[in-house]
């Protein structure tokens, strides 16, 4: 037994206070968005806005978001034939989170090899096993380019209302440019974390000094540029940042080398494993790169988080080195203990090991005794983001950089010169927000727009109790309308990439079939959608993971889910179970739940 386990007891107690000093009663609604209060904070410092005309056209597929999503359906759907296809973005060029997050330090959290996609039909070999933002951005612009996805987007554009017409069966999409034009199929790719937020901390508005969200970095006031060049204009500024989680994490570094100050003000420590980045030599990846190499990549990477016994690890990172641990606990099960109680308790005791290994990293690399103490993390490991970071915890041996944990409380108010944290001022010249994205808003709040379906029904009405979809992606009373998300489907969250490459295979595999025998419509039966939203129901219960975690967006901040949280949960086979089914269902050709009509 490891020492680890020998005081069980006693981390349990000590994780169950820390998540009691975490609670609050307001749950998500601490948080503030930056449109309407902080609109000069939304706008868009990377690119300036061009004036054009307003578009009055037609298009056969228009899909609002130019991220992943937009990009990957928008490939596959030109593959497959389609020549009109609009990607519609409020950003200034495609890569949707990637175009926004263009922090210092930015770079994928899962090996490129699997993040990056449509790698095998670009050709394109990543640098290192975790590329930099700025890489990750260009592969972006390279799919638009190679697929002529550029001929018909629109940018800095807001979609305002879609509207199906149905005596001419197309989609009516109007935006805040002005633009007035109709599509027979939309999608809709806007991304689970794309509202960014700001804490609701007392005061937040009234700071004269700057200001600025992790996702509209601010390169002018700080200098250096994403591509890493020294902040050199930080070189004389005393900096707060706010937010720990995995952004803080890759952001931090680069300030605590630059800030002449820096102030990190933490309420919740991450838990930060090894990173293990390395370059990728061209020899080596022409090797591997062999036809559908990267499928194989990316089924392996879920076969290694899933139920079975794979023999190989193509990935072998920190991701499937949680599932890994597991499984070797679960197989060295005495035979007498090989139930589901003495399973769940391997489980356990597999988790408490590996987050004693990552508090003892924080002893090993952070040399002052009483911020070694503040930087642990006292949960399970997947109750937060995991996070990798080999820059991250040495970056709190410089002298310049103060962690300021506020044992769970936050920080109290922020006046006009500074913030306040037990009760003491700290003033700077500048806050940054690492404060994240808004996760459980409803559809409509979250992307601006709502879509009116048949009989002017809205999605948001729909969704009022829950998501209700076929495989995630298609809505009845919703033709021809596809909605590419992860929730009631894989909800991978280690790879979110996956998520969206195999749903664009189902998008243009049922557009194909429409297209090519005449239909001018498609949508799942009210049966269908009832029955796969019973299934997702018999799932685990959560969305992510459970309520008895610390508080964090991947449980709701503690407040326990409710059924219309829950609805939004995976396939109840995982991941897996989602691919398998998802792979059966396109192989059968039959549509099944689908109905098609001329
Ligand atoms: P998170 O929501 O994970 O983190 C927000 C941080 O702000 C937390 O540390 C939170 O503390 C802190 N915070 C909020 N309110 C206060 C307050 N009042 N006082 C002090 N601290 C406060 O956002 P991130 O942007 O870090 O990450 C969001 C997600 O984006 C990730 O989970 C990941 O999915 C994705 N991401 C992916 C990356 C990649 O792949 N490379 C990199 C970055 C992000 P607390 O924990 O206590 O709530």
């Amino acid at each position: 037994m490891t020492t680890a386990l020998v005081g069980k007891e006693a981390t349990k107690r000590k994780y169950a206070e820390e998540r009691a000093k975490r609670l609050r009663a307001d749950g998500n609604d601490q948080y503030v968005r930056l449109e309407g209060k902080f609109d000069d904070l939304a706008i868009d410092p990377h690119t300036p806005i061009q004036a054009r005309d307003p578009v009055k056209d037609h298009v056969t597929f228009a899909f609002v978001g130019a991220g992943f999503s937009g990009l990957v359906v928008g490939a596959r759907l030109k593959e497959a034939g389609i020549k009109d296809v609009r990607l519609i973005d409020k950003g200034g060029d495609v890569g949707g989170t990637w175009y926004w997050n263009r922090y210092p330090g930015a770079r994928c959290d899962t090996a490129a090899m699997i993040y990056l996609p449509l790698l095998e039909e670009t050709g394109y070999r990543p640098t290192e096993k975790y590329v930099r933002g700025p890489e990750i951005r260009a592969h972006c612009r390279r799919i638009a380019t190679q697929y002529g996805l550029y001929e018909k987007a629109l940018f800095h554009t807001e979609v305002k209302t879609i509207e199906w017409q149905e005596a001419d069966r197309v989609w009516r999409i109007k935006t805040n440019r002005g633009d007035d034009f109709t599509a027979k199929y939309v999608g809709i790719g806007t991304g689970p974390l794309h509202v960014a937020k700001l804490p609701g901390i007392p005061g937040v508005e009234s700071f004269k000094g700057k200001t600025f969200h992790t996702s509209r970095w601010d390169y002018d006031y700080t200098g250096g540029d994403a591509d890493g060049a020294p902040m050199e204009k930080l070189s004389d500024k005393r900096v707060a940042i706010i937010g720990t989680g995995a952004t803080g994490v890759q952001c931090i570094p680069p300030l605590a080398r630059t800030a002449m100050e820096l102030y990190v003000f933490q309420r919740t420590p991450s838990s930060v494993d090894e990173r293990h980045n390395h370059p990728i030599s061209p020899d080596w990846f022409t090797a591997i790169a062999t036809p559908g190499w990267q499928k194989r990549w990316m089924d392996n990477f879920v076969e290694n988080q899933g139920r079975g016994f794979p023999t190989e690890d193509l990935i072998d990172d920190g991701w499937t080195e949680i599932t890994r641990r597991i499984r070797e606990r679960v197989l060295s099960l005495p035979s007498d203990q090989q139930t589901p109680e003495g399973m769940l308790a391997a489980i356990e005791d597999a988790d408490l090991e590996k987050m004693s290994l990552i508090r003892a990293r924080v002893d090993s690399v952070v040399e002052d005794r009483d911020t070694a103490e503040k930087l642990k993390a006292w949960y399970a490991q997947l109750c937060k983001r995991p996070c990798f970071s080999d820059d991250y915890l040495p970056a709190f041996n410089s002298p310049n950089t103060t962690l300021v944990d506020t044992d769970g409380k936050g920080v109290e108010y922020i006046t006009e010169t500074g913030l306040v944290a037990n009760g003491k001022h700290y003033e700077v010249d500048c806050i940054i927000y690492a404060s994240g994205f808004e996760f459980g808003a409803n559809f409509q709040l979250k992307t601006g727009f709502d879509l009116r379906g048949r009989g002017g029904k809205l999605l948001s009405e729909h969704w009022a109790d829950g998501l209700r979809t076929l495989h995630g992606l298609q809505v009845h009373g919703f033709p021809n309308a596809f909605t590419v998300q992860m929730n009631q489907g894989a909800n991978m969250v280690s790879n979110i990439p996956h998520n969206i490459v195999d749903h664009a295979i189902t998008v243009a595999q049922t557009v194909s079939h429409a297209e090519r025998e005449g239909y001018a419509q498609v949508e799942p039966t009210a049966e269908a959608e009832a029955a796969w939203v019973d299934l997702i129901l018999t799932g685990q219960g959560s969305i992510i993971t459970s309520s008895d975690c610390t508080p964090g967006f991947w449980n709701n901040e503690g407040q326990g889910w409710s059924k219309a949280f829950r609805q939004a949960q995976g396939h109840p086979g995982g991941a897996q179970g989602f691919f398998e089914h998802i792979e059966k269902w396109r192989q059968t050709g039959a549509y099944e739940g689908l109905v098609f009509s001329r």
